[in-house]
Formats: C-alpha cells, sequence, structure tokens
C-alpha cells in the first residue's frame, strides 16, 4: 500500500511546521518535504488539511500488563505499592498479559506512541499483542533473583529466540529489574545474557530515596556505582527513573552508552520527586520519556510526560528558559529511538511511523509556534492518526487493526476474576 498525506505540515527538529507531504510505500517513508518535489504517484491519498504530522512517540518506559491494575492502589508510597501489586500478579496469566497489552497499545496509538519499550513477565502475550496489533515494542522479560531465577532467565532467551527482529517491528532487551529485586549474580548473569545475544538492558535504577539507602546499606555505593562496578553500562542500557542520582552517578553515566528514562507522572504520583534532567543532558546523557505503568501513572500518555516534563525543569531550575519544548518532543521521539536503535524521524528511508495532529482547533490558533502548541496547548486528544510501519494503527477514534469490542469483553472477564 503506498498512502501520500497531503496538504501537511512537517514537524522540524527545531520545532517548527512546514508545509509539506509525506509519500509512505510499504514499511518506509520514500518521500516528506515540499509537494513540488514529489515525484512518486501514490495509490491513496489523505487530506491532512493543514495538520501537523510529527515523529512517532515513544514510551520508553512501561509494564504494559499492569494496564489491569490501573486504579487499584493509589496514594501509597513506591515499597508499599509494590508489596500490594506483586501479590497481584501472582495471579496473572499470559492470556490476562495479551489483553492488558492490546488494551494498552490502544491508549498508546490513541496517544500518538508508535513504540514502547516494556518490561514484564509472560511477554510471549507482550510479543503476540504488539505482532497482531501492528504497534512496534522492545521487550525485555524482567528478571530477579527471588523464587525461580533460573527460569526467568530461560523465559529471557525464549523471548530473545522467538520474537527479536520478528515482523521488523520487534526487538528485545534483557531486563534486571533492579539492584533491590536483583543480586550480583543475577545482575551478572543479566550481562552475560546481554552479551550472548548481543542487546541491550533495561533496569529501574535511583527510583526512590529508599532504593538508594538499601543500596548503600547492602553494598556500601549507590544503584549506579554498583552496576558500574559489575560492568552493566559496558552495553547500551535504558535506566527507568534516574531520580535520586548523585553528581558522581551522573558523571559516570556520562562516560557510558545510557539513556534515562524520565517518568515524571509516576515518579511525582508514586512520591518519589523530580529526575534531575538538566543536569544529566548538560552531560550530554540521553534521556528519553516513559509512563512507567498505568499502575503508578495511571496512563500511558506520553504527550502528558512532554509536558510534565518541560515544566518541572523549569520549575525546579526557577528557569523559563529550562527544557524547551522542542526538546521535550525531542526526548520522546530521537532520543528514544538513538535508545532504542530505530530508524525513526520524518525523513526518506525511515520507517514510516508518524502522527497525523488535526490542527482546525481552538488550541492551535492563531498557530504562532508548533512546538509550544503541541506540547503546552494541545494533548493525545488532538491525534487524528497513528501510523506505525507503514499501517495505520489508529484513525479517527476507530483501531483499524484491533476488535475493540473483543478487547472490552476481554478486560472486563479479567478483571472480574482479579477483583471478585
Ligand atoms: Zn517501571
Amino acid at each position: 500500500m503506498s498512502i501520500l498525506f497531503d496538504n501537511a505540515h512537517l514537524l522540524q527538529q527545531d520545532g517548527t511546521a512546514i508545509p509539506s507531504v509525506v509519500a509512505v510505500e510499504g514499511t518506509a517513508i520514500r518521500y516528506a518535504g515540499p509537494k513540488s518535489g514529489l515525484t512518486l504517484r501514490m495509490r491513496k491519498t489523505i487530506d491532512c488539511k493543514g495538520g501537523i504530522i510529527m515523529p512517532g512517540l515513544v514510551n520508553a518506559h512501561t509494564h504494559l500488563g499492569m494496564t489491569l491494575f490501573r486504579g487499584f492502589c493509589n496514594h501509597l508510597p513506591l515499597e508499599e505499592w509494590l508489596q500490594k501489586v506483586w501479590a497481584l500478579e501472582d495471579l496473572l496469566t499470559e492470556d490476562d498479559v495479551y489483553w492488558a497489552t492490546m488494551l494498552s497499545i490502544m491508549e498508546m496509538t490513541a496517544a500518538g506512541a508508535t513504540c514502547f519499550l516494556d518490561m514484564y513477565f509472560h511477554m510471549e502475550g507482550v510479543a503476540r499483542a504488539v505482532a497482531d496489533s501492528g504497534m512496534r515494542g522492545v521487550l525485555s522479560r524482567g528478571l530477579q533473583s527471588l523464587g525461580a531465577p533460573g527460569n526467568r532467565v530461560q523465559e529471557a532467551r525464549a523471548l530473545y529466540a522467538d520474537w527479536h527482529g520478528a515482523g521488523g517491528r520487534i526487538t528485545t532487551m534483557v531486563g534486571p529489574h533492579s539492584v533491590y529485586t536483583c543480586d550480583e549474580d543475577m545482575l551478572k548473569q543479566s550481562i552475560a545474557l546481554a552479551d550472548e545475544m548481543d542487546v541491550g538492558l533495561h533496569i529501574h535504577l535511583c527510583e526512590s530515596r529508599q532504593e538508594v539507602a538499601d543500596c548503600q546499606k547492602a553494598y556500601s555505593c549507590s544503584p549506579i556505582e554498583l552496576c558500574e562496578k559489575l560492568g552493566l553500562f559496558e552495553r547500551p542500557v535504558v535506566i527507568g527513573h534516574g531520580v535520586e542520582l548523585t553528581e558522581a552517578d551522573m558523571d559516570i553515566l556520562a562516560q557510558h552508552p545510557v539513556t534515562v528514562a524520565h517518568c515524571p507522572g509516576s515518579n511525582l504520583k508514586l512520591g518519589n520527586g523530580i529526575a534531575p534532567v538538566a543536569a544529566l543532558q548538560q552531560r550530554g546523557i540521553n534521556v528519553a520519556l516513559g509512563t512507567d505503568s498505568a499502575a503508578s501513572n495511571n496512563n500511558l500518555n506520553v504527550w502528558e510526560e512532554m509536558h510534565l516534563a518541560s515544566l518541572l525543569q523549569k520549575y525546579t531550575a526557577r528557569d523559563a528558559g529550562a527544557l524547551p519544548a522542542a526538546q521535550a518532543l525531542e526526548m520522546a521521539t530521537f532520543n528514544s529511538y538513538q535508545a532504542l536503535n530505530i530508524d525513526g524521524g520524518l525523513s526518506e528511508g525511515n520507517v514510516a511511523d508518524l502522527v497525523l495532529v488535526r490542527t482546525d482547533k481552538p488550541v492551535f490558533m492563531p498557530g504562532l509556534d508548533a512546538a509550544a502548541d503541541l506540547v503546552y496547548a494541545a494533548g493525545c486528544g488532538d491525534v487524528a492518526i497513528t501510523m506505525v510501519a507503514g499501517r495505520i494503527v489508529y484513525d479517527h477514534g476507530q483501531w483499524p487493526t484491533i476488535d475493540i469490542e473483543e478487547v472490552s469483553r476481554n478486560i472486563e472477564r479479567i478483571a472480574a476474576r482479579l477483583f471478585p
């Protein structure tokens, strides 16, 4: 299928939007630029009516299976919250996780996300949902030392063997959960596994003060220092959170191929604080954006994270110039593409992961600054079309690749079992 997005404005990396067309053929962008330069003939034309086409957003830290727990326990600190959630997770089946992931994909694509980085279990269910829905996903099987760690490592191996590279939309990473659930041996095993598969790692680090204090007590060093000592940062790593980082921690991270997936919504709601994003970026450390799970956030809306990220840095620095809108957009797009090895962005040859935003709405008037309008005035409700790998997965309130009624029926059935 070849599709021409006609009469659009193309969001540039500097935050401006210029009149353009975008031609998509198969899974890739064939042309993006002024209409006068278009020489291709496309089978289908979509009139964008002057709307903005932007690169697809990436949710760089999720646990999609947990969307089943949305609203289950609010107003609790991380440690108490974890205890409640872990008890419920024992009841989950792969089928539950499949439907939770489908529901999550509906929510994310409607909010302009085209890819996510997940860590959970029953990852076969997550992978099947990604394959069935047309979404793009980077999947990591969460690893821990408790119980039967060997089985989890086997599942991580199987996830890689069965799904890494599948359909050009799924890749995998190794996911040691954290330094408080993985002992040194498990962290070392995780690194060895990532070496063996030649993939990156995905881990929670420095999410709360308690985590850092416990690590200091057990190892006499910070979680970042522990991971560096073990060699974890020798491979590309995505760190979920990175709230409680010292200057020394950030100096370590700056020397390695590390991305911090900043999750402001979840960090604020669990009362964990605000990550030092400006200090990370000053050191040249890559910062992406994630929602964390819908059990803590309580949504999977990366748009809201862009808004929060920008405002929070202005607030902490008491500086209106901190984290401008175009930079927030870059964090949700290009910084994640870099972390997850995706040829994203609106230029020829890149994957056709894009979002059409309707601008015939009050929040886009008078239309003086596209990036500022998108981040501060608009919201996910202004997304008209979301395309992943050349396929439209969300279209004006409809999901062409997903049977909505089937998803809601199954979510209702599972919720009735989990919350009798
Ligand atoms: Zn998390």
